[in-house]
């Protein structure tokens, strides 16, 4: 415990019954790297209380998408972005709004699992919170801790050893630790890309299930190579391609029984059937 933790400033506790989880909106959104252009007009809805599977081939630039989404793109030197992101129709790229504002609600879980590895457990829980000078009561942060472990389906097997590093879990409990610490700050969106493929079938269905349970509270986007996860966690499905050197771009989007029960594009039929 260090003396700043004193000076954590703990997110509000939302009222119940209020509409917190937000509608994301990209607009025509095209990426560059250099002269790379990597994703051309890309527009997708993603709705408040849904979840939205990004899928397609490696290198169609679902990454790149979602880390527009959430203001990580520009931070690459040589990155270019064109198009609009609306969260609950305001642009989290509006100038004057820091990119701050951006990450607090739209929070972001990678695909291998980054905890802190030398911070506690506890610790690595509240490492997204703002330090500025209000003070929060242990028994709040203790509470926050127990209440995103919870969501995150990890407290039952760590609340004996919260004091232990992150790093000493096994891949699946950092990867829903990380899962804990998005949450922290109360995000309206999470972000997930692949955040199962390094794990194992156990830790995957977990993980799978917290999504399940979020998914009222926070709208979740995530990308996934695995056709049945698709399946089993989203609402509605877009298909990312780049065919032969072109820039990424959505084939088609809609619900996932729709998507893969009937497709109207062929190339998604061959993708979601393992054709390609
Ligand atoms: P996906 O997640 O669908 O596999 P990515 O978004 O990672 O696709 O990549 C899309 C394209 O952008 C690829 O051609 C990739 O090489 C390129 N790319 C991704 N990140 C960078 C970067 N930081 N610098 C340059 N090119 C990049
Ligand atoms: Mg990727």
């Amino acid at each position: 415990m260090t003396a700043t933790d004193d000076t954590l400033t703990l997110p509000p506790v939302p009222t119940p019954g209020a509409a917190r989880p937000a509608t994301l909106e990209a607009e025509g959104i095209s990426a560059w790297f250099g002269d790379h252009k990597v994703l051309d007009r890309v527009s997708l809805t993603m709705p408040a209380q849904r979840v939205t599977a990004l899928i397609g081939p490696s290198g169609c630039g679902k990454s790149t998408f979602l880390r527009i989404l959430n203001r990580m793109h520009e931070l690459v030197g040589s990155a270019a972005l064109a198009g609009r992101v609306l969260l609950d129709g305001q642009d989290i790229y509006d100038r004057g709004r820091r990119i701050t504002h951006a990450r607090r609600q739209i929070g972001m879980v990678f695909q291998k699992p980054n905890p802190f590895p030398a911070m506690s457990i506890h610790d690595n829980v509240l490492a997204g919170l703002k330090l500025n000078g209000t003070r929060a009561s242990r028994a709040e942060r203790d509470g926050l801790v127990e209440e995103c472990l919870t969501k995150a389906g990890l407290w039952k097997e760590v609340r004996d050893r919260l004091r232990q590093p992150g790093g000493a879990l096994s891949g699946g409990q950092q990867q829903r630790l990380c899962i804990a610490r998005s949450l922290a700050v109360r995000p309206r969106v999470l972000l997930m890309d692949e955040p199962c493929s390094a794990l194992d079938p156990t830790s995957t269905r977990r993980i799978e299930q917290t999504i399940a349970e979020l998914s009222d509270e926070v709208t979740i986007v995530i990308v996934t190579h695995n056709m049945q996860q698709a399946q089993r966690v989203s609402h509605q499905c877009a298909f990312f391609l780049a065919e032969q050197g072109t820039p990424g771009l959505i084939v088609e989007h809609g619900p996932t029984d729709v998507m893969f029960g009937s497709p109207s594009d062929q190339r998604t039929a061959d993708y979601v059937n393992g054709r390609f």
